[in-house]
């Protein structure tokens, strides 16, 4: 094993009991664990979630769910005991029966997908139970969801028709929950309501309503706040919940003041939030190198002193990113080598980078090196790589384990 991740089962626990808490009240939250929990592992992670008491799990897909029922029956927990999981980005062809099979809630938004649900439901010999579903309300992210108005009222009255299929939840999603007083939330915020207005007037009833993501948690400055949704919910006599990704893995966006030029607005939930994973590798060989002498790719090194490196075997594809190479004039990325910070010099390779270990004399070959964890965090990564955080953590391609 080149390289392998650690996932801390105590900040885990602690990230999600933290955001149940912060969420408050009767407010479920649904742990989002889609992409193979944001590359923390799902199979590691759902199973923790699950016995923490997570209500329910959000995946991409019924391919990605599949694989979660499968890993928590794998944990021991029986389907009766799982959690409800929500297929969040829509099904099409073979991701249909899926679903079905892995008895999923399909997020939905058009005619069409809820026709091959239910026909699916149809096909599945001696089930009259009606499948699930979950409504998005497009208010404004222009990417999944109904328009609210003609289109919303349209697909309501024919969803009312069908034997095969329940509204058992309504949802949006805001697009700019991380900044504060956005006035774009409050737009959201205000189509949202309307358009459980017009479900409630057909006579629908969900037991369901759900927006918003880690920062509608975590932006205690937002009107898009948890108790705002807990009255909308109850005006229908449905449940509230929100549904949080990278904050049960201990990152959030920085929160945004509205109108000003990007200040970081504190949060208490956010500074008790910590990272779980550890990224972690070994030292497989050290050298010495002279002044003059070029390191890596294009010699974009050149060591000015007497130096000694350590090589790791890990490199950009494994997930470390190429932006993190490190030059004589624009300082790189850095490892962790015994509680030390160990730079990166020169170009990161596909599977080989280099780190200057010349303070740190005591390094042998074997010894470990953190990535990414304590010391060195995906936010560290992702100012370097001009990405979030989400994208660092996504992109890391090795298996975890847990860790107590
Ligand atoms: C990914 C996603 C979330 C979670 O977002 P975070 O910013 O990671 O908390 C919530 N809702 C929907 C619909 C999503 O796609």
């Amino acid at each position: 094993m080149n390289s392998w991740v650690e996932i801390s089962e105590r900040r885990l626990l602690g990230n999600y009991r933290l955001l149940a808490q912060a969420a408050g009240g009767d407010t479920s939250v649904l742990a989002v664990v889609k992409a193979n929990a944001y590359g923390h592992g799902a199979a590691v992670c759902a199973p923790v979630l699950a016995q923490a008491g997570a209500e329910w799990l959000g995946v991409a897909d019924g391919a990605e769910g599949a694989c979660l029922r499968e890993a928590l029956a794998a944990a021991g927990i029986e389907r009766d005991s799982q959690p409800q999981v929500l297929a969040m980005c829509g099904s099409l062809g073979d991701d249909v029966e899926l679903v079905v099979r892995n008895e999923l809630t399909p997020v939905v938004w058009e005619q069409q997908q809820m026709e091959s649900l239910a026909a699916a439901v149809r096909q599945r010999a001696g089930d009259t139970a009606p499948l699930p579903i979950h409504l998005e309300i497009d208010t404004g992210m222009a990417r999944q969801g109904v328009a609210p108005g003609e289109e919303l009222h349209t697909l309501l009255h024919w969803l009312k028709r069908q034997a095969h299929l329940r509204l058992d939840g309504v949802m949006t999603h805001f697009a700019s929950a991380e900044v504060a007083g956005s006035p774009q939330t409050v737009i959201q915020m205000r189509r949202f309501q309307e358009a459980i207005g017009a479900v409630t007037a057909v006579g629908l009833r969900p037991s369901w309503v759900h927006v918003g993501s880690s920062s509608t948690v975590d932006n205690q400055g937002a009107e898009q706040n948890p108790a705002w949704l807990r009255s909308l919910a109850s005006t229908v006599g449905a449940r509230s919940m929100v549904r949080p990704g990278i904050a049960l893995y201990g990152y959030c966006l920085p929160i945004e003041q509205s109108g000003s030029d990007g200040n970081d607005v504190a949060s208490t939930v956010r500074s008790e939030l910590g990272p779980i994973m550890s990224w972690k590798t070994r030292v497989i060989s050290l050298r010495e190198v002279q002044p003059g002498d070029t390191v890596g790719y294009n010699a974009t090194y050149i060591a000015e002193k007497p130096m000694r490196l350590a090589l790791l075997p890990v490199g950009y594809a494994d997930g470390l990113r190429r932006e993190l190479s490190g030059s004589n004039l624009l300082p790189g990325g850095w490892t962790m080598v015994r509680g030390q910070r160990a730079s990166i010099v020169g170009r990161v390779s596909m599977n080989l980078t280099v780190v200057d270990v010349t303070e740190i004399p005591a390094v042998t070959v074997g010894d470990e090196v953190v990535i990414l964890g304590d010391g060195v965090t995906a936010d560290d990564h992702a100012r370097l790589a001009h990405t979030i955080s989400y994208e660092i953590v996504c992109g890391v391609r090795t298996a975890s384990r847990l860790v107590p």
